[in-house]
């Protein structure tokens, strides 16, 4: 069986539904559709929640247009023997929805836990929808079956209950069925609360399902062709990259490329089912397949990419006895607090140490490590942490890189040539990725150049 996701922007208007009606009808037997909320709502459920919250009257008018939104999808498209459902179970929806709203304006606050339910109506209505228009299209609750807990005060999944919970709803599926399944949201195993898989998370729930059930593919429906060279609006050549191998795909998505969530591709990757991305768009075109292992004909590298919104952060020490102290606790104090962090070297590392974490962890990661290291910096053996910020990664991603020296120094030079100043260079996790800390301003620049150098 196939597991198949559609994005935002493939539910997000009745051209775009026609053609995901045109792709699933033709699948023979089951499937499990997993879908986004219409294009660009997500979004909007925030924004008009802020202005609730800020006590601005304009939620009402704004709550107004979503519903519409809905109601116009539904009696343009769904048939008339289900449309009075499908408008009931809808409009209910909204009704919750305008009571959460109500319930913002008057209190004037957004506690976390009302955001979460507020985003999740995007993806519960949008899927009674699918499951009207497409031919036996039946609506399962992912709220019942897509479990979290709470860890360091995020909401991650608990996978043992989770696929376990997958197994049942989806194992006694009606003749030629397809399953559709809200993306994104789910539900506190413990408490029953509505949370949500963080924003891109439909993929994941995808990824859930497909390994959950064994399936033989999962396909991410989106609208582009699939995974590029570099990023097309800043990369005029960029092209398509026909495959990449699982270790390939999470190091792009994680320094940068779009395409897909992240997080998707571990559950995937421990089952070894390929991943398709695919345009909803484009159908004909052969979009990009993920699997284990390097194709023979596979160019070296897949990638350029760019992360942006990082911070470098410097720990100067006098002792050179410290480093690996100092390295150990920076690594132990962050994760512990689930901060993601990067080691990074230059030509100072011998008295310095150099890591970037997300530019909105900058402030609190500081904090910690001035507490942790408060008594070397009080012997002076330790100088007080200092970030850089408007810090970016640019990532090259391909097989072996750490055998790469000479691309390393190719790509430095060339950077160097053009008045681009490496701050640090990186390979992270695996042998997958070299990375090179720049300023901000410079990484369009610093993109093309090395762009055009590989490719
Ligand atoms: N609707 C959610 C978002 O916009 C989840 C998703 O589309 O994957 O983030
Ligand atoms: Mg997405």
């Amino acid at each position: 069986m196939k597991v198949l996701k559609f994005g935002g922007t493939s539910v997000g208007s009745v051209e775009s539904l026609t053609q995901v009606k045109k792709i699933v009808e033709t699948i023979p037997g089951n499937a499990v559709i997993v879908v986004s909320a219409l294009g660009g709502l997500t979004d909007k459920l925030i924004a008009t929640a802020k202005l609730a919250a800020a006590g601005n009257a304009v939620w009402k008018p704004e709550f107004e247009s979503m519903k519409q939104r809905h109601l116009h999808i539904i009696n343009t498209m769904v048939p008339l023997t289900l449309r009075d459902n499908v408008i009931s179970e809808v409009c209910t929806l909204f009704s919750q929805l305008q009571r959460i709203y109500e319930g913002l304006y008057l209190i004037k606050a957004l506690p976390e836990k009302i955001l979460d339910e507020t985003v999740s109506f995007g993806e519960r209505c949008s899927s009674w929808i699918v499951a009207a228009i497409i031919k036996n299209g039946i609506r399962h609750d992912s709220l019942k079956f897509i479990k979290t807990e709470k860890w360091y005060g995020k909401n991650v999944v608990e996978g043992k209950i989770t696929s376990h919970l997958i197994a049942q709803e989806f194992n006694n599926l009606q003749e030629n069925e397809k399953a559709i399944v809200p993306g994104f949201i789910s539900s506190d195993y413990k408490t029953g609360e509505i949370t949500n898989l963080g924003r891109g998370g439909s993929d994941f729930t995808g990824a859930l399902i497909a390994a959950a059930l064994g399936a033989e593919t999962l396909e991410i429906w989106t609208d582009v062709d699939g995974f590029m060279t570099s990023d097309p609006r800043i990369v005029k050549n960029a092209r398509i990259t026909p495959h990449l191998t699982f270790s390939e795909s999470m190091e792009l998505c994680s320094f940068g490329a779009k395409v897909i969530y992240p997080p998707t591709i571990f559950p995937v990757f421990h089952k070894n089912i390929p991943i398709k991305i695919l345009n909803t768009f484009n159908p004909e075109a052969p979009g990009t397949l993920i699997t284990d292992v390097s194709f023979p004909d596979d160019p070296p590298i897949k990638g350029v990419t760019a992360l942006n919104d990082l911070s470098l952060i410097k720990i100067r020490f006098l002792d050179p006895l410290l480093k690996e102290s100092i390295l150990i606790r920076t690594f132990k104090i962050l994760s512990e607090n689930a901060y993601k962090i990067i080691p990074v070297s230059n030509s100072d590392s011998d008295d310095e140490l150099h890591f970037v974490v997300n530019a909105s962890d900058s402030a609190l990661s500081l904090k910690m490590l001035n507490t942790e290291f408060a008594p070397e910096i009080g012997q002076g053996l330790t100088e007080n942490p200092v970030a850089e910020s408007n810090v970016s990664a640019l990532a090259l991603v391909g097989n072996e890189m750490k055998e790469r020296y000479n691309l390393l120094s190719r790509v430095l030079y060339s950077l160097q040539r053009k008045g681009i100043t490496v701050k640090a260079v990186g390979s992270p996790t695996s042998n997958t990725t070299l990375l090179f800390i720049l300023d901000e301003r410079q990484v369009k620049d610093a993109l093309n150049l090395t762009h055009s150098l590989l490719y």
